[in-house]
């Protein structure tokens, strides 16, 4: 059939969408920025709605998607200390590369020190918000009304409720196994919605990509240029190194074939700015081409979007290192081991949106007694970082996802060796609209 045809895989188109919005937006700053229907019609018209349109479909997929996916994940397993077990070990690796980032972040600050003799000229205006106490992201984990919590889209408070959910559909007998078979073919319905998404990503991803770089300049990094280039370089290191080393130490698969498959949701990843909005296609990488069973990855993946951010981690430990050489502070080693307590606690308190990263950095610099204006000196150059740190909040993830499963025993390791596993999935054939009804095989049925 002509559909066999050779066709571009959606990683390349997606990454091909990226490309060609950056090289559009600098094409359009550096020839026609003063020409105003490019500006009024094309960056602000075409570009800022496709743009808007394409991130709100990922948000609507959040919500029903973790809640669906986790109540099948959870209602799947075999008895309740697993789920005590697979908590415990998640959270605990979660923190343990949290910590690790945030150390590599001050060493390479204090090795290169970005800070010294920087322009503090930016640094007035900044208004600090109060980060909220340890106690109240606690209590607020619970939620009184879930539905309240889904119209919020409050991740934790939803994933607390379809955990409890999905063990009450496992010990409910008949009953239960009547729901349990409704929420596994409701998670095919809704993984379906994630790929006819997915398929408009390379345009989506290019318009995002278009309207930002038409719009941000790169002479702010001008003045930053040694913050920016230290802390991408902690990104990519710790992206590359710290994890790779994990990966390979913690499953024995090769790290290569993980950095690969991860193309598709890392430039998600970036395009968006937002670890949330990625939790889709992050879910849709680790069940549908890395093998990882949907009991864990419903449950590690919206969590790790939710609490753990190595890569803002990582900026709010170079960032404080630079706050404080610019303003001439020392920081002792004390102060040391609260920046890396309390960042790793902030990242935990970082919702997974565009730019929260850098106003949780208030509640590291309060701790150390660093001046908040400080962060007025970086915002300038964030909107870029925040793009680097999400890819890398996303893949340690990820990462974390496959140590789990594997040393669970919950990931098919075929699977992950196969280049080609999930891209069929990924194809959409609408014109065959209720023609593929034998189609939710291998998918996962093992959820
Ligand atoms: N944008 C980041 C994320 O979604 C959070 C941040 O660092 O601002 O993961």
């Amino acid at each position: 059939m002509t559909e066999d045809k050779q066709k571009m895989s959606l990683t390349k188109r997606v990454l091909l969408g990226m490309f060609a919005g950056i090289a559009t937006g600098f094409i359009i700053r550096t020839f026609f920025s003063d020409i105003s229907f490019v500006n009024d019609y094309i960056v602000h018209g075409i570009f800022d709605v496709g743009g808007a349109i394409f991130v709100a479909s990922l948000k609507m997929l959040v919500v029903p998607l973790i809640f669906v996916s986790l109540v099948c994940g959870t209602s799947s397993l075999k008895d309740i200390t697993t789920l005590g077990r697979l908590g415990g070990k998640t959270v605990a690796i979660y923190l343990a590369t949290t910590a690790i980032a945030i150390t590599l972040a001050i060493f390479t600050a204090n090795i290169f020190q970005p800070g010294v003799g920087a322009d503090l000229s930016a640094a007035s205006s900044f208004q600090s918000s109060d980060a909220p106490s340890l106690g109240s992201v606690i209590i607020n984990m619970f939620p009184t009304n879930p539905i309240n919590s889904m119209a919020q889209g409050n991740t934790l408070q939803i994933i607390v409720f379809a955990v409890l959910f999905g063990i009450a559909v496992s010990s409910a007998g008949k009953a239960g196994v009547r729901i349990a078979s409704f929420f596994a073919d409701l998670n095919e319905v809704i993984m379906k919605l994630v790929v006819m998404l997915m398929n408009i990503a390379p345009y989506g991803v290019f318009f995002l990509m278009a309207k930002l770089f038409t719009e941000i300049g790169l002479e702010a990094i001008g003045n930053l240029l040694g913050y920016f280039l230290v802390l991408s370089g902690t990104l990519v290191l710790h992206g590359f190194v710290t994890y790779g080393v994990f990966f390979k130490v913690f499953t024995g698969l090769n790290p290569l074939i993980f950095l690969k498959k991860m193309e598709t949701a890392i430039t998600f990843a970036f395009s968006t700015a937002s670890s949330s909005a990625t939790i889709p296609v992050t879910l849709e990488t680790a069940t549908k081409h890395m093998g990882v069973k949907n009991k864990i990855a419903s449950f590690t993946v919206p969590l790790g979007a939710t609490v753990n951010m190595d890569g803002t981690a990582i900026m709010q430990g170079v960032a404080t290192v630079f706050i404080a050489q610019a303003f001439n502070i020392d920081l002792t080693l004390g102060d040391y081991a609260a920046v890396i307590l309390t960042a790793t606690l902030a990242s935990v308190g970082t919702a997974g949106v565009p730019g929260v990263g850098l106003i949780m950095l208030a509640m590291v610099l309060n701790q150390v007694g660093l001046p908040v204006e400080g962060i007025a000196m970086i915002m300038g150059v964030d909107r870029l970082l925040d793009m680097i740190r999400t890819a890398v909040n996303i893949t340690g993830d990820s990462v974390v996802t496959c140590i789990v499963a594997k040393s669970e025993g919950e990931m098919d390791v075929d699977v992950f060796n196969d280049p080609k596993a999930g891209d069929k999935e990924e194809e959409l054939h609408l014109h065959t609209l209720g023609g593929e009804y034998s189609q939710p095989d291998k998918a996962d049925s093992s959820v």
